[in-house]
């Protein structure tokens, strides 16, 4: 029996992430995997949080385990809003300014449905989190990529393409820009200060709203915290996205949407239609954990583990990788991933193979890619696996690329 035939659009259109396929191999013991970008669990607090899980259930019961608004836990509000102004210093966020979404990722589609039409025009970076883009994709929009730089999205390119756009009619159907600020997923850049300014000022000349999504700000190893979109330009212009998957435990899935007021209505309705509410469990043992512990110094240890995680990929890449004229990798100042570019020649795909015969994995940068294009970068995450195995999956690397180079 098959149902393609009664299929919507949406439905017809929908791809299995080409991560999740390639990372099916990558379970083996033997395999070493820098492929998906999920948390260290040693980095979990699971004794408090089995210890609060107890608690709520046994005694908030009539709560956690009812339903909740949409809105999300007004406990879990107090104290979000008070994070948000230790790492952001924004002081001022009101109750009706936040959502709690299930993981960021919700609050990604939220913004899919009530701004993108299918003439709309998002704008993205390149490359850019294939889970914006598949979120994003449902509403069938235009897309325009900006190119990322070692410091952050070409801004001068994003200027010369709005001016375009305006000098046709169509600058109104840009309904947002999405960017990943801090540690970028995948490119491991860090947009600058000066970049973060100008941005503000092309977007405030041309009205842009500006998506700031943030799951890896918290995760600095060096050089100074920069601020916010959000800071810089506030509700006006930009949504804030931030969660608690890299920072706490992606289990939890708690996402939250900063933004106008009227914006955070909209996403509301959106959400009720979605999932109703997220879990009110969940966000209670959130509540409760950001009462008894600080978050910030709690992870602490965790920044240290993959400060030290990325500094012996580095190393390893220096060591190993040197010799391949031509290529070059990104030092991230703090998040989960090194960002690899391969010579002219490469591609990280048709490399796929013998890295698979190797046994050690990565994604290649075509994923990461509106139009899937062939890409010669290759993003390696280095939360996951031990530090010695790090070493040992760089070096095999380098024999999958000495001999996909003689292929
Ligand atoms: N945005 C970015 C840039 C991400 O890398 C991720 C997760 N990898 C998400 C959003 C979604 O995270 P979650 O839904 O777990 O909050």
């Amino acid at each position: 029996m098959s149902f393609e035939d009664r299929l919507s659009e949406v439905g017809l259109n929908l791809r299995s992430s080409i991560i999740r396929e390639l990372l099916k191999f990558a379970a083996s013991p033997e395999a070493i995997s820098f492929g998906g970008g999920v948390p260290d669990p040693n980095t979990f607090p699971r004794h408090q949080l089995a210890e609060i899980a107890k608690e709520v259930v046994e005694q908030d019961y009539s709560y956690t385990l009812q339903y909740g608004t949409t809105e999300g836990d007004d406990l879990l509000a107090v104290q979000i809003i008070k994070l948000l102004n230790r790492i952001y210093g924004i002081a001022d966020v009101q109750r009706d300014q936040l959502l709690f979404t299930t993981g960021s990722q919700q609050a990604l589609d939220l913004m899919a449905r009530i701004f993108l039409d299918k003439d709309s025009i998002c704008f993205l970076e390149f490359p850019a989190y294939l889970g914006a883009v598949s979120a994003f994709r449902m509403s069938f929009p235009r897309f325009e990529t900006v190119p990322l730089e070692d410091d952050g999205m070409d801004v001068g390119y994003l200027e010369n393409r709005l001016r375009e756009l305006d000098a046709k009619g169509e600058i109104k159907k840009v309904k947002f820009l999405y960017t990943v600020p801090n540690f970028h997923n995948p490119a491991s850049v860090t947009m600058s200060l000066e970049k973060r300014k100008k941005l503000i000022e092309i977007c405030d000349r041309y009205d842009i709203l500006i998506l700031e999504d943030d799951p890896y700000g918290m995760l600095r190893f060096s050089g100074e915290r920069l601020p916010s979109l959000y800071k810089l330009a506030g509700p006006d212009r930009v949504v804030l996205l931030n969660s608690f998957s890299k920072v706490l435990t992606p289990g939890l899935r708690i996402g939250m949407m900063v933004g106008h007021s009227s914006i955070i209505r909209r996403a509301t309705m959106a959400k009720q239609a979605m999932d109703l509410c997220c879990p009110t469990l969940t966000q209670r043992i959130a509540a409760r954990y950001l009462e008894r512990h600080d978050l910030v110094e709690q992870l602490k240890p965790g920044i240290e583990l993959y400060r030290g995680k990325k500094d012996t990929m580095i190393r390893a890449l220096n060591e190993h990788f040197s010799e391949i004229k031509g290529a070059k990798w990104v030092d991230p100042e703090g998040g989960l991933f090194v960002w690899v570019t391969l010579p002219q020649g490469f591609d990280t795909i048709g490399m796929f193979d013998v890295a698979k015969a190797k046994n050690v994995y990565y994604i290649p940068g075509e994923a990461f890619s509106i139009e899937k294009t062939p890409s010669t970068s290759m993003r390696l995450s280095f939360c996951l696996p031990p530090e010695e195995r790090i070493v040992e999956g760089v070096r095999r690397l380098k024999d999958v690329i000495a001999q996909y180079g003689r292929e």
